[in-house]
């Protein structure tokens, strides 16, 4: 079981000091399970994002990071150990501040992104092909050589969301660090404690130079939006909502920002016809872990016509078998929600669904039991169509739909009518089936049969309205690199 919640840390990193906001400001850190203040952060003005991309500029125009490769790995290291050290107080303050399970925790929110996050893009270094030679050539008649160099984009923007806070962070951190990046992280208003106190770890711990990592809370967009229209900025690494990607995508053209947008989904789950609908159905329940805040949670149910009334039933027993409440209970595999708007937002979401005429089979409401917390119960739509809303937008709540299909041609078709394309899953007793439908789904990742395709070596990203770019993997190294083509006369 993990600690109590500790205090948390308040001060941002700026030009490798630990401060306070410049005009005093803070902002209060809520538990989305008890809704009570845990503590404060300092809340970062104009002028402190400024002096951080000042510093980071600084950093990477004018120290050796950007090309000492060795020393960067080192840092690496060292960040890992570090943050590993605080493994047990960092769980114990996510769960507090991002009110997930703790069994998430040894998941996805923490442990297997610490893992993997800092040390494989560190290792990677070493295999990565940093420069090749074309061959010789004769252009316009002169005798010349090509060489292709791979160069670190320079300042980084990495702005974060709250679900999965610390996992986006780490990925950020290790894979623009390792490419010979700088950085400010701007994190989430609601969840900043898990990027200050790595803020405040890379300080005391660690010998990564001043203004290579900034770590910029505040309460207020704008601040982090000043990274997207900033000319020392280089690229932006977002990950968050749909319509902030595309507000960051307009406020980034006049810069010619490059953007790498890890965005929303409403991900298909296909069970074809001689799929095992029971184990899928005895698993289902697990799509509304984390209160199902997942940006790649399958959020679409697609059975086959034949076993759809089947589906339903099982379904529904799974869903009003989960267990919630008490997000530091480990017996427990959905929290609240983030916040009240959140909340609110969800609990819009099962009215329009049941007004466009969806059946409402299960939840829909608050927890009669939880008098305190954002929650909202399971809840599960059947006779869902998929042009209605609660089938085309993202809900970001433990709000699930059951579509049926025809034939797999329609089971393809309802999935990719979507504006997103994150993820997908296909079940079927035949791999190769399986195979040929997860090759028409027009997503970045697809489990088929059950498969984990979570891992810092795997690229993870949307087609469509679900992002640009790829987090991890040779994919998310080089899209943290520019290319430069030198060429020499003999
Ligand atoms: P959000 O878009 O509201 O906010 C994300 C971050 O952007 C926060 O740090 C916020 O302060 C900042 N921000 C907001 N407006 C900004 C602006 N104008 N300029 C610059 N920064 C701005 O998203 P959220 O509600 O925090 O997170 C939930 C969303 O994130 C969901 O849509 C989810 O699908 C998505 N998400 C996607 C992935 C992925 O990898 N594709 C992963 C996790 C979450």
């Amino acid at each position: 079981m993990s600690e109590t919640a500790p205090n948390g840390e308040s001060r941002l990193l700026i030009d490798g000091d630990l401060v306070d906001a410049s005009d005093g400001g803070r902002f209060d850190n809520v538990n989305p399970a008890t809704e009570e203040v845990i503590g404060q952060t300092s809340d970062a003005t104009a002028a402190d994002m400024d002096r951080a991309i000042d510093s980071a500029r600084r950093a990477f125009d004018d120290t050796s990071w950007s090309t000492d490769r060795a020393f960067r790995q080192r840092c690496l290291r060292q960040l890992h150990e570090a943050i590993v050290g605080e493994q047990e107080l960092l769980r114990a303050e996510l769960v507090a501040e991002v009110g997930c399970p703790v069994m998430t925790t040894y998941l996805a929110q923490l442990d297997a992104p610490l893992a993997e996050g800092l040390l494989w893009p560190a290792e990677y270094i070493d295999s990565f092909e940093w420069e090749r030679d074309l061959p010789d050539n004769q252009n316009f008649g002169v005798p010349s050589w090509q060489k292709v160099v791979k160069e670190p984009m320079g300042v980084v923007g990495a702005i974060i969301p709250w679900n999965y806070p610390f996992e986006i962070t780490i990925g950020k951190l290790g894979q623009a660090l390792a490419t010979g990046n700088t950085m400010i992280i701007k994190p989430a208003p609601d969840t900043p404690w898990n990027a200050t106190r790595i803020g405040r770890l890379i300080a005391e711990q660690t010998d990564i130079p001043a203004g290579v990592v900034n770590v910029v809370a505040s309460s207020d967009h704008l601040v982090g939006e000043q990274l997207v229209t900033d000319p020392r900025v280089d690229l932006i690494s977002f990950t968050g909502s749909s319509t902030t990607g595309r507000r960051i995508m307009a406020a980034g053209a006049p810069t010619l920002k490059r953007l790498f947008l890890e965005l929303g989904g409403k991900s298909a789950d296909i069970i074809l016809d001689d799929g095992d609908l029971e184990t899928k159905m005895a698993f289902f329940g697990f799509m509304c872990m984390h209160a199902s805040q997942g940006c790649a949670m399958l959020t679409r149910t697609l059975v086959h016509e034949s076993r759809y009334a089947e589906a339903v039933e099982m379904a529904k027993v799974a869903m009003e078998g989960v267990t919630y409440g008490d997000p530091t209970d480990p017996g427990n595999i959905m929290g609240p929600l983030i916040n009240a708007t959140q909340r609110e937002r969800v609990l819009g979401y099962v009215e329009t669904g049941v007004a466009e005429g969806a059946r409402l089979v299960t939840g829909g409401g608050r927890p009669a039991h939880l008098d305190k917390g954002w929650f909202v119960e399971p809840t599960l739509f059947a006779d869902v169509d998929n042009s209605m809303r609660i089938a085309q937008e993202e809900i970001f709540g433990p709000v699930l739909v059951l579509i049926p299909f025809r034939d797999d041609d329609d089971a393809v078709r309802i999935a990719n009518d979507s504006e997103y394309g994150l993820s997908g899953a296909v079940s079927s007793a035949s791999e190769e089936r399986a195979m040929g439908v997860a090759r028409r789904i027009r997503a970045g990742t697809v489990s088929v049969n059950g498969g984990i395709y979570y891992h810092a070596a795997s690229p993870f990203g949307g087609y469509k309205g679900s992002g640009v770019g790829r987090q991890n993997g040779r994919e998310g190294f080089e899209q943290h690199l520019e290319t430069k083509t030198i060429a020499g006369g003999q």
